[in-house]
């Protein structure tokens, strides 16, 4: 129902609040986007809701009454129908009945950014979404608060999805370093210098290779054990096998999956 395509935004001469995001959010379904302060949640929420114009990408809604498609522009005003698309205050999860608005309560897309991270307020979001069977986008620093509750979870760093999936295979196994280390609880830490080149992770990843110091990885995906999917911007996900000459220069084994996974291997030193 609301397509997300190549979504960015930049600030500075190189730097990115957003980088080239792209989802699908199905009808009813609540997709979790979960990130540290800074990483482009509240960004990612100003430009669906058309606060924020000044993006490049393509933002398309097909409301569920069988309507025409909606098509938000970068740079144009917010066409008068996006109102299907409505933002609400996080303060509508502090209790259990909320006062919606009209335009909240017939919305197709409800988006909410900042939720409390607690399994009580992120349930009664579920209850929001069967009661009037509006999709969610929910942001929150804590993916593990979304359990049970979100079909989707994306998770944001430095502007840019590094993991994407179905809710049960991400909480089943997080595969991206920064995923793994939110739900340790891990803090934030030093960033990729702007303009500088290899992974945006590197500087805080406990499974960097060599090769993260020059190559940028893009979102791909992983098949994980239960034959569900994710997605994952992460060099030790490698569709193709992996070089044993690498690998044994980071001291790596290749996982049971076939390839190096940071589940498989111990944490450098
Ligand atoms: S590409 Fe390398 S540095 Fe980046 S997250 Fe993966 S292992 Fe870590």
């Amino acid at each position: 129902m609301l397509s997300v395509r190549q979504v960015t935004v930049t600030f500075g001469e190189d730097q990115f609040a957003l980088c080239e995001v792209a989802f699908d959010l199905p009808a009813g379904a609540i997709l979790g986007v979960a990130g540290e302060p800074g990483s482009g949640r509240t960004t990612l929420t100003r430009v669906l809701t058309g606060e924020l114009t000044d993006f490049t990408g393509r933002l398309t809604l097909r409301p569920r009454d069988g309507g025409p498609e909606i098509t938000l522009r970068p740079g144009t005003p917010r066409p008068s129908r996006w109102e299907r698309l409505a933002a609400a205050s996080p303060r509508v999860l502090d209790a259990d009945t909320p006062a919606l608005t009209p335009r909240q309560r017939h919305a197709d897309v409800l988006v909410i950014d900042d939720a409390p991270p607690s399994a009580e307020a992120i349930g009664r979001l579920a209850r929001l979404r069967d009661r009037h069977g509006f999709a969610v986008v929910v942001t929150c620093t804590d993916p593990a608060a979304l359990r049970g509750v979100a079909d989707e979870v994306a998770v944001l760093y430095g502007g840019r999805l590094v993991e994407h999936g179905r809710a049960e295979d991400v909480w089943a196994g997080p595969h991206h370093p920064h995923t793994i280390d939110l739900f340790g609880g891990a803090g934030t830490g030093p960033s990729r210098p702007a303009g500088t080149p290899g992974c945006p992770y590197r500087h805080r990843c406990a499974y960097r290779m060599t090769v993260c110091d020059d190559t940028d990885p893009a979102l791909d995906l992983v098949t994980v054990g239960s034959g569900g999917t994710t997605m994952a911007a992460c060099l030790q996900y490698e569709r193709e096998a992996p070089d044993p000459a690498l690998l044994a220069a980071s001291g790596r084994a290749v996982g049971p999956r076939g390839y190096a996974s940071p589940r498989d291997v111990q944490p450098r030193k």
